[in-house]
């Protein structure tokens, strides 16, 4: 595999030519290249530690020591590490559950959360054949209740009303009720998000998961935040029990790293990628491919 990684380690390894074999102290040097790759990917530093660590397990058995092009074979356990943390146990969106099935879209304002709702809204129709139906928690911006209306539509998904005046879990309850009378497969709640983590806003999302019992608990969150994206993902899985990740704004991050960080420090898969601003910008989420762009 060719990257900016193997180059810098294909020259580490031509330094070391004349010795008999490589040894520990050259693999310490090669890791240490593999750690500023992360580093320079954004990758949180707590997460390139431990990352680091396993891998240094696997390079110093045989693999590395005793290969004849042990640049090549730490790219290697690095690519398979990198594709293994980030990509275990991904699936599509669970709906194992009496319908109508409840999504719960989770994150900081300005995340994504609302375009990714229509986004999902339309996949699920599209790529799942089901009933859909959206619903806006956001009581703080009503601007924001539009805005779910709006895109709700363009996804071809049903939309239910909500007010400022209500309270969220008046809404969700009322929302679910007529989910289920009208037979709809899946209601996905947006919920409000802050700028920054607020203990009200956890608390009242909190009461929302223990009301509505999603089968999905989905973490919305900004790519580009990169390695500041591990406080928000902490406090995120402290308040709920996460079921999956979408990282969003993909297209404007050339590093990647938050994909890493965020996949550890939850331990929920990332399921989704959103790519662009439109309503199809969703993807499924390729730790292989991804793994490639981390190692640039
Ligand atoms: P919310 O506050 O979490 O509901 O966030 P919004 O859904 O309102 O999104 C905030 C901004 O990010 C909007 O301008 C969206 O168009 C934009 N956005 C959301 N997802 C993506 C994405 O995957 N790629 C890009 N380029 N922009 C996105």
């Amino acid at each position: 595999m060719a990257s900016a990684l193997s180059d810098k380690l294909s020259r580490l390894v031509k330094e070391m030519r004349g010795q008999a074999r490589i040894t520990e102290a050259n693999v310490q040097d090669m890791l240490r290249e593999v750690r500023m790759a992360l580093l320079e990917a954004d990758v949180a530093l707590p997460v390139v530690r431990d990352f680091i660590a396993r891998v240094k397990d696997k390079a110093m058995g045989h693999e590395v020591v005793g290969s004849l092009n042990p640049g090549q074979a730490l790219v290697g356990i690095v690519n398979r590490e990198l594709v293994a943390t980030m990509g275990e146990g991904v699936s599509d969106i669970n709906l194992a559950a009496q319908p109508p099935a409840v999504i719960l879209m989770a994150g900081l304002q300005g995340a994504g959360k609302t375009t990714t709702t229509a986004k999902l809204a339309k996949h699920l129709i599209e790529k799942r054949r089901k009933k859909v139906l959206t619903v806006s928690g956001d009581v703080y911006r009503p601007a924001a209740i539009e805005q779910l209306r709006t895109v709700t539509k363009q996804a071809g998904a049903e939309w239910f009303p909500s007010s400022p005046e209500q309270k969220p879990l008046d809404i969700a309850r009322a929302a679910l009720d007529h989910a289920r009378k009208q037979y709809f497969d899946v209601l996905l709640v947006d919920t409000a998000g802050r700028l920054a983590i607020d203990e009200v806003l956890m608390r009242e999302i909190r009461d929302l998961h223990a009301a509505l019992n999603p089968v999905e608990t989905l973490f919305i969150v900004d790519a580009m935040q990169g390695q500041d994206a591990v406080n928000t993902a902490k406090a995120f899985r402290e308040a709920l029990p996460l079921t999956g990740i979408i990282l969003t704004k993909m297209d404007g991050d050339s590093r990647g790293g938050a994909a890493l960080s965020v996949r550890q420090i939850t331990g929920a898969p990332i399921k989704f990628a959103g790519v662009s601003e439109k309503i199809d910008g969703l993807e499924v989420f390729d730790a292989e491919r991804h793994a490639g762009r981390i190692l640039g």
